[in-house]
């Protein structure tokens, strides 16, 4: 992946958990001022430990991978947008993990999934159906039918997409797209759709585009509220800006990286409403499988009888999946997840000779993905569980996570194996499903701040050089989890001593380069970078496109606005206005009182301050910031019915939100 470049302008993305990240990972070299370190000895021994433990001699994993392989471009690099000055996808600077033996500083289990996920091309999975793998983080997955083709996913980008169609049409005959499935809610499963069916021949009913129910609200809806800090966040999980490398990015478990291109979205014409409802599209038989509620909130599996294909989207893959996303989102349902594996299991198992996912490679043959099912099944079904029996005796997240382990039958499983999620995040995920953040005893319940605690556990510890040099010597030991933490608070209670920044920053990339998870080792990477660094100046990302803005409602527009609102600068406000979508005979009151914004909708207030008729087009144009408010109410796009004054105090109360804040240091600015 590219490191990054200090300014680049990027192509507006979507507001789904991947997209803002897109905007990130840019061009040139993310200069580095504090090359990364060698590892220490405790390291070597850690990854020298973990060699002799699991069954690296089990290579089943790299058959699957190639098999059927048809062709694939070369380094499989992609050209990005016309203006970008970075391709949107190129696996040449993974080319150092062509290595056979890992290096002392990637854990050798993450060394093996990164190999994996580095085998790119067109594969033929059965007749009839075809994958393009690692063009992108996901899988495209090309089904032909009687008069043309239909295609799961068309991966997260428009470039990734365009080429990895390319790549299937110089194979196989070109048929057009006469049919896509979205599997699911995430931007890498719907992205580049723009490249492979026309939105007016969707429109036009040429075309279907086929999605589970609920899927255009929870694609656009998911990350919106909350979008700004899960995007920072996400750098962390994605290592986005670190530059690929043995001390620097090597995969994210699920897949190498994001691509950087254009996303796109296109409504679906046909949704999937019934579980195990069928459909024939163009010839192809598909079972659809709804599993709401498990790795999205809007998902399914879909089952090919004619082929005996089972495509499982992204509910089964091999790695462990994510509970939580270490960027930050609504917790998933571990018990729920494994219920609806073991019915696709029993729905489909026995008529399935090809197992496929929207991630990660096939697993063939009845037996076979039998196994791997099950194993996926208990693997979630065991976390789940196993967390709950142990909150139920009392114990707390961090106890929880130390304690639990996974029985040898799953440990010893690569495709149960914690590359993106893990034991230990997944089962704090649990506990904050059923009893939330508090842990019940009440020195935790309201406990000082992290700068004024730091700063008292700092001078209890006999002040900072005391604690650096006792952090030396655990670091010494290899007791990296605890200088981190330790080191943490001086660098809290003062960012600017360089010598507790650098210390701190040498424990976690150590714990970067013996983590087994991708996600893991990417924060503890960036994390180390920053500390040595600061934070890597960015421009700020739009987090919108035009194609979501159309798709958003405007409840959650106006609840966005909610979230922007400085109760502050509101304190003793009452401001009512009232809105008119002239388009599409909309009426919204949006109601300023006590720092809260609400508002209804249906019918105008009778006493407002004022009031302003607009179409939604001009509402998407100002969220994209392609046209201001002044500049809307001058041309005469928004007609106010009243002085504007109110309407620009309440405008002036909004929070723009900071897309870059201090997450490894005290946060420069005093929250107000
Ligand atoms: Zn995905």
């Amino acid at each position: 992946m590219l490191p990054l470049k200090r300014s680049s302008k990027r192509s507006p993305a979507l507001l789904t958990q991947a997209i803002a990240l897109l905007f990130l990972q840019s061009a040139g070299a993310m200069a580095q001022q504090v090359p990364p370190k060698p590892a220490e000895p405790a390291t070597i021994a850690a990854q020298a430990k973990l060699k002799q433990t699991l069954p690296f001699a089990n290579k089943q994993d790299f058959d699957d991978a190639r098999y059927g392989f048809i062709d694939t471009l070369p380094d499989a690099l992609i050209a990005g947008p016309a203006a970008s000055p970075v391709p949107a996808w190129n696996m040449k600077p993974y080319a150092f993990l062509q290595k056979d033996a890992s290096p002392d500083t990637v854990n050798p289990s993450l060394w093996r999934q990164a190999q994996l996920n580095s085998i790119h091309g067109l594969f033929k999975v059965t007749d009839r159906v075809y994958q393009v793998r690692n063009f992108d983080i996901s899988n495209m997955t090309i089904i032909e039918g009687d008069k043309g083709l239909l295609i799961i996913d068309p991966l997260l980008t428009k470039e990734t997409a365009a080429a990895a169609l390319a790549l299937y049409y110089k194979h196989r005959p070109k048929k057009p797209v006469l049919n896509v499935i979205y599997s699911h809610s995430h931007a890498d499963h719907f992205g580049g759709v723009k490249a492979v069916v026309d939105a007016a021949d969707v429109a036009a009913g040429k075309a279907q585009v086929i999605a589970p129910d609920g899927f255009m609200e929870h694609a656009v809806a998911e990350n919106i509220i909350a979008g700004n800090a899960m995007s920072r966040r996400a750098q962390y999980q994605f290592g986005a800006l670190l530059p690929p490398g043995e001390k620097g990015q090597v995969d994210t478990g699920l897949g190498k990286a994001l691509s950087r291109g254009s996303l796109t979205l296109i409504a679906p014409n046909v949704l999937i409403k019934q579980d195990m409802e069928k459909h024939v599209f163009d010839g192809i038989e598909i079972v659809f499988n709804l599993t709401p509620g498990t790795e999205a909130p809007s998902e399914m599996n879909m089952y090919f009888p004619q082929f005996r294909v089972l495509d499982m989207a992204e509910n089964t893959s091999h790695n462990m999946h994510n509970l939580y996303t270490i960027r930050g989102a609504e917790v998933r349902d571990g018990n729920a997840w494994a219920r609806y594996i073991d019915e696709a299991l029993g729905a489909f198992g026995s008529g399935s000779d090809y197992l496929i996912g929207q991630h990660h490679w096939p697993t063939r043959g009845q037996d076979k993905i039998a196994d791997f099912m099950k194993k996926q099944r208990d693997m979630y079904k065991f976390i789940h569980d196993q967390s709950v029996r142990l909150l139920n005796q009392g114990y707390t997240p961090n106890e929880i996570a130390e304690t639990l382990q996974m029985p040898e039958s799953l440990a010893n499983e690569w495709a149960d194996r914690g590359y993106y999620g893990t034991l230990s995040h997944n089962s704090k995920a649990v506990y904050q499903k059923y009893l939330g953040w508090y842990d019940a005893n009440p020195a935790n319940l309201n406990p000082l701040p992290p700068v004024e605690a730091a700063k008292k556990y700092v001078e209890y510890m006999g002040g900072a050089d005391n604690v650096i040099k006792r952090a030396r010597e655990d670091f010494k030991q290899g007791n990296y989890r605890w200088v981190a933490t330790a080191v943490n608070h001086v660098v809290y209670a003062d960012p600017s001593n360089k010598e507790a920044r650098e210390l701190a920053a040498d424990a976690l990339e150590q714990m970067g380069y013996q983590a087994e998870a991708g996600t893991w080792r990417n924060a503890y990477l960036f994390g180390a970078y920053e500390l040595r660094n600061g934070m890597p100046k960015i421009n700020a990302p739009s987090s919108l496109t035009a194609d979501a803005l159309q798709a958003l409602s405007l409840d959650l527009f106006f609840d966005f606005l909610g979230v922007r609102l400085n109760a502050g600068r509101a304190e003793g406000k009452h401001i009512v206005i009232n809105w008119q979508f002239t388009d599409t005979k909309q009426v919204y009151v949006l109601n300023l009182e006590n720092s809260a914004l609400t508002y209804t909708s249906g019918k105008p207030a009778a006493k407002a301050d004022t009031s302003l008729a607009l179409d939604r087009p001009t509402l998407n144009a100002i969220m994209l910031k392609q046209l201001t408010f002044p500049q809307a109410v001058q041309t005469g796009k928004i007609k106010l019915g009243g002085p504007p004054d109110k309407l620009v105090e309440l405008f002036s109360m909004l929070d723009e939100f900071n897309p870059m804040f201090e997450i490894i240091e005290p946060k420069k600015t005093a929250a107000k």
